[in-house]
C-alpha cells in the first residue's frame, strides 16, 4: 500500500508505479492557493462548491464568459426557453436560490409598480407579512427568516416545530399577509405540518400566493402542479449548473421578480457565463434518463462497498441505502462501538486527507457514515477505499 494519498505530504508526489491512480492526472486548480483537492462524497453541497458542472457546460460558460451579449435581451431569450422547457407560464434566472427567495417575495410585495421596487425594505402600501410554517425555518448556512425579513416583510412563525395544523394557519392570514413560503427540504421538519396541497387549499381562499423553496429538489413541475404561485430552485444543485438560481410561475409575479433587477436584485445578479451554464446544463438534465442516472449512481456505490469491503477492515460494516424521497443510493459505513476509532474521528482523518475527503455526516453521532455518489467519479472509490483502510489500521 502507498502513501501518496497521505495527508501531509505535498499533493505533487507522484503515484506508486503499480498503482494506476494517479492523482496528478486529476487537475487540481486551486492549487495555485495551497489548498487540497477535494472528492467529494458529500453530495451537493454549496459548502464544497455545489456542482462539478459537466465538459459541455464549461465550455458553454468559457466562451460566453470571453464575449459580450445585450444583457437584457439574453435574460429574456433564456427566461423564455426555460419556462418552455419546464412546461411553467414564466421563469426568472437569478444568482441563486437565496436571492431567489428574497427576489420572490419582494415581487410579491411591489407588483410591477417600480417606486415600490425602488423603496424596498420599505413597503409602500399595506401587505407586508409572510407567513411560514414553524418546522420550514430552516437554516441551509444562513436563516431563511433572515431571507424574508431582508425585503423589509415580516416573517411570522405558526405553529410548532413539531405540529402545525389547519387553524393555525387560518388563524394567522390576515389583510395584513404578502405570502406564504412552504419549504421543501430535508432540513425541513416533514412530520406534523401541513402538507403544500393543504396550505394552497387554505391560501387560495384568501388569494394568497404560496412560494415554494425547492432549492434542492429534482422535480420542475411538481409544485406549480399543486397549486404554487412560485417555485424556487437552485441551478447549481440538482440541476448540476454554475452557481445560479431559478424562480418559475405565475406570469403576472414572475414579470415583478423580473423587475427587482432595478431595485434589490441588482446586488444579487447573475453573469452571461452563469446564465448560459445554467442553461445548458438544465437541457441536459431535463433530457436525462431517471433510471439510467439511478443506475449509474448505484454503479459506483457498488463499486465502493467491493472496495472497501476488499479491504476486510474489522469494526466497520457496509450496505447500500436510498435516500428517503429522492432516488439517491448512498453508502453508508458503519463505526461498531467498541472500534478503535470513532466515525466522528474517521470522519475528521479523511478531511484532512490530501486529496481531502468529504462524506455526508448527518448520523455521525449514530456511529455512520455516508458516502453520497453523486459527485464522486468511479475511479474515486479506489483512493478512498485506500484512504480508509490506511487510516483504519493507522
Ligand atoms: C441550498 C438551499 C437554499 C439555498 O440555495 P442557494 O442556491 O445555494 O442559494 C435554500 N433553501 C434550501 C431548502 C436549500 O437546500
Amino acid at each position: 500500500m502507498n502513501a501518496n494519498i497521505d495527508a501531509n505530504e505535498n499533493t505533487k508526489v507522484k503515484a506508486n508505479m503499480d498503482d494506476p491512480i494517479d492523482s496528478d492526472q486529476i487537475m487540481n486548480p486551486f492549487e495555485a492557493v495551497q489548498l487540497p483537492r477535494v472528492i467529494n462524497a458529500a453530495g451537493k453541497m454549496t459548502y464544497l462548491g455545489s456542482s462539478a458542472v459537466r465538459s459541455e457546460v464549461a465550455s458553454v460558460m468559457s466562451a460566453a464568459s470571453q464575449s459580450y451579449v445585450d444583457m437584457a435581451a439574453l435574460k429574456q431569450a433564456i427566461q423564455l426557453r426555460v419556462a418552455e422547457l419546464t412546461g411553467a407560464e414564466a421563469a426568472c434566472i437569478t444568482s441563486c436560490a437565496a436571492a431567489g427567495i428574497i427576489v420572490s417575495i419582494a415581487a410579491v410585495l411591489t407588483g410591477t409598480d417600480l417606486d415600490k421596487v425602488e423603496a424596498l425594505p420599505e413597503i409602500k402600501g399595506g401587505k407586508h407579512e409572510v407567513i411560514l410554517q414553524k418546522g420550514h425555518a430552516v437554516s441551509f448556512g444562513a436563516n431563511l427568516t433572515q431571507m424574508i425579513r431582508m425585503t423589509g416583510a415580516t416573517a411570522k412563525e405558526i405553529g410548532t416545530v413539531n405540529g402545525v395544523k389547519p387553524y393555525h394557519l387560518e388563524g394567522a392570514i390576515t389583510e395584513a399577509t404578502a405570502a406564504i413560503v412552504y419549504v421543501v427540504s430535508h432540513h425541513a421538519v416533514s412530520n406534523e405540518m401541513l402538507s403544500l396541497p393543504e396550505v394552497v387549499a387554505i391560501a387560495s381562499k384568501h388569494h394568497i400566493p404560496v412560494i415554494v423553496d425547492a432549492a434542492a429538489e429534482v422535480d420542475l413541475k411538481l409544485y406549480l402542479a399543486q397549486g404554487a404561485a412560485l417555485a424556487v430552485y437552485s441551478g447549481h444543485k440538482a440541476i448540476g449548473g454554475p452557481t445560479s438560481g431559478l424562480i418559475i410561475g405565475r406570469q403576472d409575479l414572475i414579470a415583478a421578480c423580473q423587475l427587482q433587477e432595478k431595485g434589490y436584485a441588482r446586488a444579487m445578479k447573475i453573469g452571461k457565463e452563469n446564465i448560459m451554464g445554467f442553461y445548458t446544463a438544465l437541457t441536459y438534465y431535463l433530457k436525462e434518463d431517471p433510471q439510467e442516472m439511478a443506475d449509474r449512481l448505484k454503479e459506483i456505490v457498488e463499486k465502493l462497498q467491493a472496495d472497501i469491503r476488499g479491504c476486510g477492515l474489522t469494526g466497520i460494516s457496509t450496505k447500500m441505502a436510498w435516500d428517503a424521497t429522492r432516488p439517491i443510493p448512498r453508502l453508508q459505513l458503519i463505526v461498531e462501538q467498541n472500534a478503535a476509532m470513532s466515525a466522528k474521528q474517521l470522519i475528521g482523518r479523511l478531511e484532512q486527507n490530501n486529496p481531502s475527503i468529504r462524506t455526508r455526516n448527518h448520523s455521525a453521532d449514530a456511529g455512520m457514515i455516508q458516502f453520497d455518489p453523486r459527485e464522486l467519479k468511479i475511479e474515486e472509490t479506489r483512493i478512498i477505499a485506500q484512504v480508509i483502510q490506511r487510516i483504519w489500521e493507522g
